[in-house]
């Protein structure tokens, strides 16, 4: 029998000791394992670096949760995407989706193409566009997908990309941190490899950093497992529990924080001195047939231009007292920050560059009233 997805957000991974009964994996810190003659290993650990105990319950837990055959731990999100973009060699061209986390971008820009691999970016809501990048005389080896996408939350169609690029032999990897296994499980969709920065829901609680990675490809899972060890960018042990034990509340968290979206999305669109509010919650979103196909719900994240200068950004911004001024999200509180100047400074000057008065929320989960009086006040603050 197959749990439900908030089923396995409470048990997934933690089967209890059985030496001891502990109903929660231990914080296992031991760097390395004694050998039963050599090569002789109890229970398949040899070194740290290659496995741990903590760092396999997290794994098990990921795989589990997108309902994959194998998961990964890292020491971020950023060196779960290093490591999915070690499937590259040089000479292969990446294909990312126009509006990415800038992070993401920096690495494929700043990095990756000083090795020899080029990005190529098109929006992946235009189908016919990714069709044609990949009918291109060097078409693409892995197609790269953030949905809801950070921070316009544009919405990806994965099924329909993922057929493409199969059929074109390219990998789909899917960076599900918005939604999480809880509103969306892109291996169902077809997607080869899903990718998180825990940081955010997975973790919750603004108090580690981390990332993973599922599949169910026993090919990409060995050459993931090898550069995982070979590069070797990966959690503590703490890091490992603190991940885990934030994944045991994620339906409740997920379903709170996207009521609290909703409702303040709503809200907002209603509001003269709002432009337009990106929300795939709202009615009027052009993904919203798919959003209802592909998604649980719409999440907690939101984005919205104010009319005005980025000043008025600015002072928006800076005088809520609920909504902390801050980049990151995901978490149990709610968070304000302006992608332009913070979290997507690195995109400044490229195709993805975004408006210095687009304001993003991720909103937690407090009460929704004292969400909406706290937005209420800053703009009566910011205004004045
Ligand atoms: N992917 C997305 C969508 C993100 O928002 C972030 C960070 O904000 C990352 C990846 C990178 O994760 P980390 O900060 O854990 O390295």
């Amino acid at each position: 029998m197959t749990d439900r997805i908030e089923t396995l957000a409470v048990h997934a991974g933690a089967e209890p000791d059985p030496a001891t009964g502990a109903v929660v994996p231990a914080i296992q810190m031991s760097t390395t394992f004694k050998q039963d003659g050599v090569g002789g290993l109890r229970g398949g650990f040899e070194y740290g670096r290659s496995g741990n105990p903590t760092r396999a319950a997290l794994e098990r837990a990921i795989a589990s949760l997108e309902g994959a055959t194998h998961g990964l731990a890292y020491a971020s999100g950023l060196a779960a995407t290093q490591n999915a973009l070690y499937l590259l060699a040089p000479g292969d061209r990446l294909l990312m989706s126009d509006d990415v986390y800038g992070g993401t971008w920096r690495l494929a820009d700043k990095v990756w193409r000083r090795y020899g691999i080029e990005t190529d970016t098109v929006d992946l809501c235009d189908l016919d566009a990714v069709a044609a990048a990949f009918a291109a005389p060097a078409p693409p080896k892995v197609v790269w997908i953030e949905t809801p996408s950070n921070p316009l939350l544009k919405i990806i169609d994965i099924s329909a990309v993922a057929r493409l690029a199969a059929v074109a032999g390219a990998i789909t990897v899917v960076d599900n941190t918005f939604a999480t296994p809880y509103l969306q499980r892109p291996l169902d969709f077809g997607a080869d490899i899903v990718l998180h920065s825990a940081t955010k829901y997975l973790g919750g609680h603004s108090d580690v950093i981390g990332g993973l990675i599922a599949t169910r490809s026993d090919e990409l899972a060995e050459t993931l497992r090898f550069h995982q060890n070979a590069a070797g960018a990966v959690p503590s042990p703490f890091d490992c529990f603190l991940i885990m034990r934030g994944m045991r509340t994620l339906a409740v968290r997920m379903e709170r924080a996207s009521a609290n979206a909703l409702v303040l999305a709503l809200w907002l669109a209603e509001r003269p001195d709002i432009e337009r509010v990106h929300y795939p919650g709202l009615p009027d979103h052009p993904a919203a047939e798919l959003v209802a196909r592909q998604m649980r719900s719409p999440g907690g994240m939101l984005s919205f231009e104010l009319r005005g200068s980025e000043d008025a950004a600015r002072r928006f911004a800076g005088s809520t007292r609920l909504f902390t001024l801050a980049e990151s999200l995901g978490a149990v509180e709610s968070l304000i920050e302006l992608p332009a100047p913070m979290t997507h400074a690195s995109v400044a000057d490229s195709p993805l560059a975004l408006s210095g008065s687009l304001v993003r929320l991720s909103v937690g989960i407090e009460a929704a009233d004292d969400l909406r009086a706290d937005l209420e006040a800053a703009f009566a603050a910011s205004a004045s």
